[in-house]
């Protein structure tokens, strides 16, 4: 289950967590910016939002409302401006994920689109034994499953052998 909302005012869908498999975490927005959308901006600019992107992402783990947070360098779809301590965030947002036993996701989009910052993502997830989802938060049925061939080829490389899905609310890791 999906909640494309603020995650801080999701008490109304109290009952429909209750039934959910597992609830995915997205960050979609930045300050009412949708930031997928057709924006270009400076470098300076740009850091910035990673940098604020990264702070959400943690919230968000933290808040202990999800048991994935998904697409985490989802920013990179439109911001090329990686702020100098892009891996350090990663593998921080990852250390935090690790300790919250919160997966991430290893999304198909993302992988399609910009396979070296999912790289660095499943590398940072790899050094802290991050807990890895594989897929999409499900915007669209269809690419549930895209980019599978080319995640578990990725996983594989960084020395991922192990993905987390979910059967009756309870999480299972699977071995690749
Ligand atoms: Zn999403």
């Amino acid at each position: 289950m999906n909640i494309p909302t603020d995650f801080h005012s999701h008490v109304s869908y109290t009952s429909a967590l209750q039934m959910a498999t597992a609830v995915i975490g997205s960050i979609h927005e930045i300050d009412g910016l949708q930031f997928e959308g057709s924006y270009s901006w400076s470098r300076e600019e740009g850091e910035v939002l990673w940098t604020q992107y990264f702070k959400l992402l943690q919230e968000a783990i933290l808040s202990g409302c999800f048991q994935v947070i998904s697409h985490p360098v989802r920013m990179g779809s439109r911001n090329p401006h990686l702020p100098s301590t892009f891996d350090e965030e990663l593998e921080q947002l990852a250390s935090i994920a690790s300790s919250c036993n919160v997966a991430l996701e290893i999304n198909g989009k993302d992988m399609l689109a910009y396979p070296h910052l999912v790289y660095r993502l499943a590398c940072a997830c790899a050094k802290h034994h991050t807990p890895l989802s594989v897929g999409s938060d499900a915007h669209y049925p269809d690419r549930v499953a895209q980019a599978h061939g080319e995640t578990e080829q990725l996983l594989c490389q960084v020395g991922v052998r192990r993905v987390r899905m979910w059967k009756q609310r309870e999480a299972e890791e699977y071995s690749l």
